[in-house]
């Protein structure tokens, strides 16, 4: 707090967690959690929930409230946030204060509106009272500014409570969602291309936490992909907190499936051996579904019969969260997300270098358990079984 007794916080409003109901204690320690862990790198800050909301209060000097906000916009649960001064409830240092924020930013933006909330029934003016009094002041003190109330450029909220006034310019959409962590835990199956990231990042905008599975094809994939896949997975991170990535080695359950299989099959059966692994390595790490970046129809194995032919060897849901979005809606949203940049970095993709040029469309499951059987006769479960032991565990963080 300075000497005028105002003082600068980060006032963010719940989401979806607003709706629960005897359980909301949990998600919002969970939410809690989050923003100390995303406001952490910009200096101490004392966090807290105050009036369903929350609060972050910086401790000390040298705190960076822009970085600070876009972090909490990262943070999933939460609505809004907002860069606030708090100050005293009286109306000459509110209106000094919303003439200053008028003044600043973008010399751009010329249109404005006011928006008061009065949750001190005690104070004089009531909030059409506070809106008028302080836009005429605005008027009077910034030049070259004019209210618009259908589409303003700017707004300036004040909120007066607890005897307090907070005031601040604009309020930043937050990723909304329910907080990490708080719906069970899954597998999510990563390669390097634009669907696997996004699809990720949806499921844990869910609550569920994910670890990340990406299967590797040494020689035939560099240990660049390797690389890449971590990157993506630190963009997810800047979301979630820390993230384990398993490197699985895949080679040699390729190679078997490439010499047993029919070629029209090797995708299919590829895809369900990536799955047997999953669900294993689920299994070990107490997660109870996968998550893949399918979409319906979009290449050859994603057709009804072969997305019901994975399903098939796996006992647990597969969530497919891009399977009714259209190719473009995914590239939208992963350049929203931060990930479609290191998804277009050029890369070997292990399947493409094994499958058919014209894969089987609609597998028969007969044909599918008879291919699978042979597999088995010739040792696959052990290489299975093997890739998901030998697996190597990376613990990404973000900021990487
Ligand atoms: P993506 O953009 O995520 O690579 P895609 O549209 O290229 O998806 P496919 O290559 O058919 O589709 O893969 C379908 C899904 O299988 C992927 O979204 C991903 O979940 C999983 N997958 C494919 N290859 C790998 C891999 N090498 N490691 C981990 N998961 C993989
Ligand atoms: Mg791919």
């Amino acid at each position: 707090m300075d000497k005028e007794g105002e003082g600068r916080v980060i006032l963010a409003s719940y989401g979806e967690v607003m709706l629960k109901g005897l359980n909301r204690p949990f998600f919002e320690r969970k939410m809690l959690e989050g923003v100390r862990r995303a406001v952490a790198p910009f200096g101490p800050a004392v966090v807290s929930k105050s009036q369903g909301k929350l609060v972050v209060r910086p401790s000390g000097e040298g705190f960076d409230y822009a970085r600070a906000v876009a972090a909490m916009r990262k943070v999933f649960g939460l609505a809004y946030v907002c860069d606030v001064r708090e100050t005293a409830a009286d109306m000459g240092v509110i209106c000094g204060l919303a003439a200053r924020l008028a003044g600043g930013g973008d010399p751009g933006m010329r249109t404005f509106k006011v928006e008061a909330r009065r949750g001190d029934k005690g104070f004089h003016l009531n909030s059409m009272e506070i809106c008028a009094a302080v836009g005429e002041s605005i008027l009077r003190n910034v030049g070259g500014v004019t209210v618009d109330l259908e589409k303003p450029s700017f707004v300036i909220h004040v909120e007066v409570r607890d005897g307090r006034a907070y005031v601040y310019r604009d309020r930043e959409a937050g990723a909304r969602g329910l907080p990490y962590a708080t719906g069970g835990k899954a597998v999510s199956l990563l390669s390097g291309g634009i669907d696997s990231p996004v699809a990720s990042w949806m499921m844990a905008r869910r609550g569920v936490e994910i670890e990340a599975a990406y299967f590797h094809s040494y020689p035939y994939t560099t240990d660049r992909v390797k690389e890449k896949v971590a990157s993506l997975v630190a963009a997810l991170t800047e979301y979630t907190g820390e993230m384990r990535l398993h490197v699985v080695g895949f080679t040699k359950t390729q190679e078997l499936i490439r010499e047993v299989a029919k070629p029209t099959f090797v995708t299919l059966m590829m895809r369900g051996s990536m799955m047997r692994i999953a669900s294993d390595i689920a299994d070990r790490v107490g997660a109870k579904a996968l998550v893949t970046g399918e979409s319906m129809g979009q290449v050859a194995s994603q057709t009804m019969e072969g997305l019901a032919a994975t399903d098939r060897v796996v006992g647990k849901p597969v969530f497919r969260p891009l399977i009714g979005m259209d190719k473009n809606e995914t590239i939208d949203l992963a350049r929203a997300i931060g990930t479609y940049e290191t998804s277009i970095i050029p890369y070997d993709d292990c399947c493409t270098l094994f499958s058919a040029r014209h894969p089987e469309l609609r597998p028969r499951p007969i044909e599918v358990d008879l291919i699978r059987s042979r597999l088995e006769g010739a040792g696959i479960g052990a290489l299975e079984a093997e890739a998901a032991e030998g697996r190597e565990e990376i613990m990404v963080r973000p900021g990487r």
